[in-house]
């Protein structure tokens, strides 16, 4: 079958290495010049089931609506977006009780361990690269409250395989000495073993390499104008190089699917939750931890990357707006020290790499995968802050879909037929 894949972040690069390595022709489309330019390029590096979780918590949905007035929280909804936001926002307000939250949990906690699965298969057939840390994840808390709220949480990811330690104050700080000046602020942590991190983007790359082994052709520089029709199939994509054809198309195009899906009729829930990192090459006088640490309060993660120490965070809704606000790095940069307090003496001045993108944020949480009304048309979008984690398994659950294989996990809780209901 010839297969066009719009997107070549982690969803569409894994889903064409899958495609090409079923014998499909594939050819992925992407504006970016290379591999994960946009949401996949400097993102946290969490490969984090344990972080399952829909965003639309009461509290976040709180601190949100009182982010209107500021400029300066972890969370901020810009009052300008109200409009696009209103559908999208009531069904956002609607999946944070606690029934559909508990079930989207347990959907993305499926995804997310079967990804982790296919990840390490990935790794043994291809031997790519991509400073892969199977550390686990510290999540470090300032409030009792928010601790046991997660822990319970946490308790019911178990069933999934995802298992927890609660650590007390003494406890972390013996296994992170570098979080010892903040004892005094923090209430404990819970240790993660399962969870892992890597780069996306040395990832997409390497696997965009293989799958090209295996016949795929990536096109760069290639913007989609637009999608379009005869009857009931999809015809051909318009770009501004000219057209291209395709038995079949994968849409994978991150916070764009929304745009490209409702001009063939497709109205896709999903909207862009812009985020921030800042990267640093490691030094002997830069402080890493040695397990990720994700700081509850803070709402911002410190990762080692290999040779590099990445700080990630904060949660806006700005639209498509991708530019990167010094305010907001500062912000991120200055949360990092207040959590460990040795980067205070190390980044004034330093060397780095400030990035911002955009998670592309389904209404309800869990991504939206697999066969669309138009039988040609096929979605792998919308996987929010889990995007990098589910990156695997979500490609593999699409090829497997397409080839008419039943997926080793259950689909139907990532159809975008649930909208319908
Ligand atoms: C600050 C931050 C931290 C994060 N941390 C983590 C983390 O620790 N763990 C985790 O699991 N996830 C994390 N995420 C989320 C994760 O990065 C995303 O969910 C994931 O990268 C989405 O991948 P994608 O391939 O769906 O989209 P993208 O990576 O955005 O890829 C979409 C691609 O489509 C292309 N495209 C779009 N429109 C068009 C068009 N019209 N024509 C041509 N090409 C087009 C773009 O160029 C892009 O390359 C984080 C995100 C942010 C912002």
């Amino acid at each position: 079958m010839r297969i066009l894949v719009v997107g070549a972040g982690v969803a569409g690069t894994a889903t064409a290495y899958f495609l090409a390595r079923d014998g499909h022709a594939v050819d992925v489309l992407d504006r970016g010049e290379a591999p994960a330019s946009e949401g996949s390029y400097a993102n946290a590096g969490l490969i984090h089931a344990s972080l399952a979780e829909p965003w639309n918590s009461p509290a976040a949905v709180v601190e949100l609506l009182g982010s209107l007035a500021r400029r300066d929280g972890t969370l901020l909804l810009n009052a300008r977006q109200l409009p696009q936001l209103l559908g999208w926002g009531l069904r956002f307000l609607y999946h944070g009780l606690p029934g559909p939250r508990r079930a989207n949990t347990r959907l993305n906690a499926r995804l997310a361990v079967y990804s982790q699965r296919v990840l390490g298969e990935l790794r043994g057939e291809t031997g790519i690269q991509y400073d892969h840390s199977a550390a686990g994840l510290l999540k470090l808390f300032q409030s009792h409250k928010r601790l046991q709220a997660v822990r319970a949480t946490s308790r019911m990811l178990e069933e999934f395989g995802v298992h927890h330690h609660v650590l007390t104050v003494d406890e972390l700080v013996e296994r992170e000495p570098l979080l010892e000046p903040t004892r005094g602020e923090l209430a404990g942590a819970i240790h993660y073993p399962g969870d892992e991190s890597g780069c996306p983007h040395l990832f997409a790359r390497e696997l965009a390499h293989r799958a090209e082994a295996l016949g795929a052709c990536f096109h760069h520089g290639v913007g989609v104008r637009r999608l379009r029709m005869q009857g009931k199939r999809l015809d051909r994509v318009i770009t501004d190089q000219g057209d291209f054809e395709a038995d079949t198309l994968i849409i994978a195009a991150g916070p764009e699917a929304a745009d490209l899906g409702r001009g063939i009729g497709l109205r896709l829930p999903i909207r862009p939750v812009k985020g921030y990192s800042t990267t640093l090459p490691l030094g002997p006088d830069v402080p890493a931890p040695s397990v990720p640490l994700s700081d509850d309060g803070r709402k911002l993660v410190i990762n080692r990357l290999g040779n590099r120490l990445r700080i990630a965070g904060t949660a806006e809704f700005a639209g498509l707006d991708r530019g990167i606000t010094e305010m907001r790095v500062e912000q991120l940069r200055r949360r990092a020290c207040e959590t460990m307090p040795a980067l205070a003496a190390c980044l004034p001045g330093r060397e780095e790499e400030p990035w911002a993108c955009l998670r592309p944020m389904t209404a309800d949480g869990p991504p939206i995968l697999g066969e669309t009304p138009i039988p040609n048309v096929y979605l792998n979008a919308g996987s929010g802050h889990l995007g990098w984690t589910m990156a695997a398994g979500s490609a593999r659950l699409v090829a497997d879909l397409v080839a008419g294989r039943t997926p080793e996990i259950p689909v139907e809780g990532f159809s975008m037929r649930r909208y319908r209901l």
